[in-house]
Order: C-alpha cells, then structure tokens, then sequence
C-alpha cells in the first residue's frame, strides 16, 4: 500500500471515468486527498422549494409523495423518479439516473433532506440525482456517512468538489472515504515541522486531510485550509529562498562607473528622472557595485518609465572594465518578449547610446542588426554569424534580443547584466539558461587563463540580473511568487502625461453610438483605436446567453459593415499564428490599419503612440488589474487617450466596482481592490504563476505569507532542510515541478 497506487488500479472506473480523473490530474491516491473541496454545503440552512432556481444546490426538508423506476427510452437507463413535497405544500421533482435502488430506499412517506443540482426541464425545475439523508427517531443517518467512523455524528457540512463530465463531487468523497478506511491516511508523513505548526496553531497533516473533506465544523475546514495554504506557500518560499542563497553565493562583476559620464548620460535624456526613477537607480547601482549579483524585479504601470531606468542601468554596465582588466567593458543582454518590441528597444537604444559610441546589437529570430555601422549611417543588417562573433569578442556592448538571445551559440566574451522586460511571460527556464552562460564563459575565461581575483574562488559567475514587470500585483503575491527577487516598484507617471478619460457605457445602442460617434471624428484626426472582445469567434448561436459575448472576428465584421466603413479594420487573436499575428501588429504600428479588433492577446508594452482610443467589451468580466492594462495601450502619446468600458453597468456591484478605474491612483491599487473583491486568480492565471487556488485564497493574508516566508528563510539561512526528510523530499519534487515549464 502506497500513496504513489494508482486509483485506476483501486476502483473499477468507466473509459469516461478515466478521462475525467485524468482531466482533474487526478492519477495517484495521493492527488486524490490533495484534490481539495472548493466549497461546503451546509445542512443546516434549508431551502424551501418556493425559492428554487435552476442553478442552484439546494437543501430541501420534504416528504416524498410519488416514487416510480422507468427506464429512458432511448438509452435504457434506469430512472427513477420522485415528487418531493415541503412543509409549505410545494412540490418538486427529483430524477436519479442509474440508481434503480432508490425507489426501495426512499418509499412513500419518506421524509428526508435532499441536496443537489436543479436542473430545468420543460420550464419546471428539477433536482438531477440528489443525494438524500433519511431521518430514523430524529437523528439524520447520512447515506455516506462521514469520513470517520463517528455514525452518530450528524454530518452538517458536506464537501463539494470541482466536478467533471463522469465524476460527481459525490463520487469524489465516496472514494477518498473508502481511502481512509483502508488505512491509506497513515502513510501520510508530517511536512512542516512541529515547532512551526506548534507556532502557528495549524492541525497536523492526518487531521487536517480529514478536516478538509470532512469538517464537522467550518472552523475545522477553516484550519485545514490555512494549514495547506501555508504548507504551499511555505514550500515555494523555501525554493524561492533557496535560489537566492544560491545567487549569494556566485559572484559577479562589480559595475562601479565614472560618475562624471553617468551624469553625461542622465543630461542626455532630455527629462529629469522621477523620483520613483531615482530610487530605482540608486537600488540598483548599489546592487550592481556588490560582488554578489543582484536579482532584482522592477514593477510599474506601462509608461512608468522601466526602460529608461533599465537603460540607465545598462550605461552604467557598458562603460566599466571588467575587474582588473585595462581594456574592454562588460556587455548587457536585454531580452524583450516579442520580435516587434525588441526592434522597438532596439530603436530607442542607438538613439540613447549612439551619441557615446556604444555599440548596440540586435537579435531576433529574423533579423541581425549592428550600430553602429561602417557602411551606413543608420544600423546594418549583418549576419547571425557575423553578430555572435562581434559579441563573443566583446565589440557588441549591449545585444537587444527576443529568445534568439539565448539559443545556443550566443556567448558573451563579459556578461555583466542581463534585463529581462516582461519577465512574466518568460519561464524560469529560460531565465536560467541566460543566467547558465557565465558559467560557459567562466569556462572560457579559465581556458585562457585571465581569471579574475575574486573571481576564481566562486563556482559560478552570474550576470546581475534585471527583472521588469508592468503586470501590478499585490505586495503578498509578488512576496511569494518572486521571492527570490529584490522588489522595487515605480508607482508614479513620468510629469506632463494625460490621464486616460475612462467611460463606462450602458451597452444599449444609442450608448454605443454616442461613443463610436466621438471615435470617429478622432479617427478622423488621424488616431487609431483598439476594440478588445472577450471571444475569437462567433459563439454558437443556439446558445443564447454566450450570443451577447462579442467574438474579436464577429465584431471586427459588423464594425466594417454597420460602423467604421472608411476605416481598415484588422483582427488579432491567440489562434492566429505567431508570424500572423506580427504582420498585423507590424500593420496596425505602421498605420496601415486603423482599428484593430483583439482579444486581450495584444502585447503588454507594445508601443503605437498614435493609438488613443480603446473599447473594451464586456468589460464587466475582466479583473480591474486586466482592464488597467488594456487600457494602458493608449497612453503612449501626447495627445489625449480615452478609453470606452462597454459593460453590463446594470448591476451597482459591476458599476461600484469598474467605478474604481477611474478614481485608483495606479495599478497596484488595483491589484489589491481585485485582491480583496475577486481573488487573485483574476489578475494571473494560475498556470502562469504556478500557485494554486488554494493557495491564491491565502495570498489576501499578509500575515500568513511573512510568516511562511520568514520560517523558509530559517531553514535556508540555517542550512537544516535535510533535517526535515519528508520536507525535504517534497521540496525536491517541488524545485523541479518549477523549473519545467
Ligand atoms: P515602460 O517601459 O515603463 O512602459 P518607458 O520607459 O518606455 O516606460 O517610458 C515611457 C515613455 O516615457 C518613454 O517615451 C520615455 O522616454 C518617457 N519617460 C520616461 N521617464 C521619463 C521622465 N522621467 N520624464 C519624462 N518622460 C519620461
Ligand atoms: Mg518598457
């Protein structure tokens, strides 16, 4: 016996089944106990029958005054269905499918709580396949029972699982029961050490499985739930705190530049920096002038100015020597998300450092580019090959680059920084394959024979290490999910830079015509518009309620045909492909497109200045951290950006709460609105921060995210994991669950 035992081997499962379990990733017995309730019904709050809705699950008391078996014409099924009757004398139906049993359990008379799904059928609600508790001398039995063997127990609370097509929440609590029972709970080895748990009062492994599928009282679930939400939390704090150890441990270059030439470059910029601006600078100048390399996340709204403090940065890099060497600088990787922005840094880049005679590279999948040149005034194509020669020579200072940047072969002669811009939609893969090249090129350096005092003691060598986001997340998420990151956070605008007009409109027709009538006259004027739609393509149209969801290819029709008919309309979304999709944004950036109808795919920090309009549709649906960067497309310019919310503002909660967007002062304000009213799993989709739901719910508790981080920090710093073998041996699951991405 194993919690690695299959459940296929376990239980007799339909081909349907195994699908589903596989679905739910559910394979082992030990996914199963860690496959969490999303909810508890509670028996104790009754419905009458009055009230029912399709939609709901409802407990009902009622008495059972017709029960008969049939089988289903076409399948053969056995049905049996019943009239249930409340005390108030209202009646409904109840079908179960393939139970044929239950007209013997539950004979006329019956009187029982039911609870289950409502169905509608023919415009009458329904209950489909309720789990029923009859009630003998007064006390309830339960059919299931609760996890433990304690009958007598009334069970009050019940959990309810994520359902698929195949298992039912039911089936779910039935087999982890069936689990307990033969003895699989007493495998389960304590993660989190005693003295922590002791500290924070949280229950024990055992005990807090059975709590969570099966409290006896919310308080119970309720420590469950925090107990694994910290166990999560805990652990990936523990591989964020060590990654971080580990970058203390290598060294890197100082960067310590002549402070008469960084005063040459700050005049050059033409603006003085913010103050937000300064204190990131002096952040990472004194992490660049340490022998250990920084790690360091720099967080700010689109327009922030990120890219002016990371070219900062990169100057200070490109204009020192490497330590002890005579001639030669250290070079800078700067890695963009797309082929169109990293051509747009590129741009901005020969501008900067072109008048200081630093030479500048870039590297996409497609094209190779050098400035500056000896055949030309502007930048020269030049060859793959030709490019990673001049960087492995140290001639290329800074190299600007999409992924290209780091397939094989590009090898820096002295790698002193690398910036990551949009490092979310990188994964640490790739992060740590850039970081891996020092490490090839300590290689080399040995080779040659000029290593560096300092430098040959350490095992390893990192380029300082630039992180740049304008995706604003709560302090407690940014805490846990890049914890092995230094945060600084830019939370104020460059001066002079228009406010978008942000407009909630009522959907109706005549709304919506009041607002394309003001988009036309400035398309008009030569500005160009975003309409982001929640769908790629038109919904099905039988089904009446997804109709009212505008689809990116619809809209972009009707709005050529019935709206915009002088205007060239392109569509972008996620199923075109990557080439596709940077035609159009290629068209849109040249002005060869007018409006550009998208789903929310179009690029975080992709730079159209003339684009000054935005609508959002079905805006409702968005978290306000989404809608705040969506909207963050257009205040790219100097003229005046409006942005249009197409919403449902029907609803006060809706209107109340998209209200915020206009009154927040930035997009970390947002963030912790979002936090607090809809959960995190609205700002980042829980694949892409690798944080579970459960986990999410607890990232709204500063407290229990220090503390998780603090105890990590301990562990780390005191070296005792290996004293924890089961932690320990979860932690190495973990470290390398995270690096596959
Ligand atoms: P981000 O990368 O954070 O989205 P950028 O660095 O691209 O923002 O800056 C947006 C624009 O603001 C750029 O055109 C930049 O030149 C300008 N800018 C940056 N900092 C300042 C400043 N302190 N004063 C005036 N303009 C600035
Ligand atoms: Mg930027």
């Amino acid at each position: 016996m194993k919690l690695s035992d299959p459940l296929a081997k376990l239980f007799r499962t339909t081909d349907v089944q195994k699908k589903a379990l596989e679905r739910l990733g559910l394979s082992t017995v030990q996914d199963l106990f860690y496959y969490f309730p999303n909810r508890y019904g509670d028996f104790s709050k009754l419905s009458y029958i009055q009230t029912i809705q399709k939609g709901d699950t409802p407990i009902i008391y009622a008495e059972v005054t017709k029960i008969s078996m049939k089988k289903a014409y076409r399948t053969g099924v056995a049905m049996t269905e019943a009239t249930l009757e409340d005390s108030n004398g209202d009646t409904i139906k109840a079908v179960w499918y393939s139970q044929p049993y239950i007209a013997k359990m539950l004979p006329v008379g019956t009187q029982a709580k039911f609870v289950g799904a409502v169905s509608e059928r023919a415009g009458s609600p329904y209950l489909t396949n309720p789990e029923y508790y009859v009630e003998k001398d007064g006390i309830p039995v339960s059919k299931t029972g609760p996890l433990l063997a304690e009958e007598s127990q009334e069970l009050v609370l019940y959990p309810v699982y994520k359902e698929t097509k195949g298992i039912t929440s039911k089936w779910l609590y039935h087999k982890i029961k069936k689990l307990v029972a033969d003895g699989y709970l007493d495998l389960f080895e304590e993660t989190i050490p005693e003295n922590i748990l002791k500290k924070y009062k949280l229950p024990g492994l055992q005990h807090a499985l059975i709590y969570i599928h099966s409290p006896k009282r919310t308080e119970d679930a309720e420590a469950a739930r925090k107990r694994f939400a910290f166990e999560e939390v805990f652990l990936i704090q523990l591989v964020k705190q060590s990654q971080r150890q580990a970058y203390k441990e290598s060294g890197s270059f100082v960067v310590d530049p002549d402070k008469k030439k960084l005063a040459k470059f700050e005049d050059s910029l033409g603006f003085t920096l913010t103050n937000g601006q300064k204190k990131a600078v002096a952040s990472i100048f004194s992490d660049l002038g340490s022998e250990t390399p920084m790690s360091r996340l720099l967080e700010g709204d689109v327009g922030s100015g990120k890219t002016i403090v990371a070219a900062y940065a990169a100057y200070a890099t490109a204009i020192t020597r490497p330590k002890d060497q005579t001639f030669g600088s250290l070079q800078v990787g700067y890695m963009a998300p797309t082929e169109i922005l990293a051509k747009q840094i590129f741009n901005d880049f020969v501008e900067l450092f072109g008048p200081f005679g630093i030479t500048v590279g870039l590297i996409t999948g497609k094209t190779c580019l050098k400035y500056p040149s000896k055949t030309s005034d502007g930048p020269t194509k030049i060859s793959k090959a030709q490019l990673k020669k001049w960087v492995a020579n140290g001639e290329v200072k800074i190299l600007v680059g999409t992924h290209a940047l780091i397939s094989k072969g590009v090898l820096f002669e002295n790698l002193g920084m690398v910036v990551i811009d949009e490092q979310h939609r990188f994964g640490k893969k790739q992060r740590a394959a850039l970081r891996a090249k020092p490490t090839e090129k300590k290689a080399a350096i040995k080779k040659s024979k000029i290593i560096k005092k300092g430098l040959a003691d350490n095992d390893e060598i990192l380029p300082h290490l630039l992180s740049m986001t304008a995706t604003p997340i709560p302090r407690t998420l940014a805490l846990t999910i890049y914890g092995d990151l230094d945060l600084t956070v830019l939370d104020e605008m460059p001066p002079g830079r228009k406010k978008v007009i942000t407009e909630l409109v009522d959907p109706i027709q005549e709304s919506r015509e009041d607002a394309y009538e003001k988009i036309r006259e400035r398309l008009a004027e030569g500005r160009q518009m975003y309409v982001i739609c929640p769908r790629i393509f038109e919904a099905d149209p039988l089904k009446t309620k997804s109709l009212l969801v505008k689809s990116a290819v619809a809209e972009a029709k009707r709005l050529k045909r019935d709206v915009f008919p002088d205007y060239r309309i392109g569509v972008l979304h996620s199923k075109m492909k990557k080439e596709e999709k940077e035609e159009v944004m290629q068209q849109f950036t040249d002005h060869k497109i007018d409006i550009l109808v998208s789903t929310t795919v179009v690029e975080v920090g992709v730079n159209v200045p003339n684009a000054t309009n935005i609508i959002i549709e079905g805006a409702e649906r968005y978290g306000l951290s989404q809608l705040h960067q969506l909207r963050g497309r257009v205040i790219r310019s100097t003229y005046q950006p409006y942005c249009y919310l197409f919403a449902d503002v029907k609803s006060e909660k809706t209107k109340e709460r998209l209200d915020a967007l206009t009154t927040a002062k930035n997009g970390f304000e947002l963030a912790e609105y979002d936090l607090q009213f809809r959960g995190t799993g609205e700002m980042m989709g829980n694949k892409q921060s690798g944080v579970s739901d459960l986990a999410m719910e607890a990232i709204r508790n500063i407290k229990l995210v220090e503390a998780a981080r603090e105890e990590a920090k301990n562990i780390v710093e005191s070296n005792t994991l290996s004293d924890y073998s089961s932690l320990q041996s979860r932690f190495d699951n973990i470290q390398e669950t995270m690096y596959l991405e």
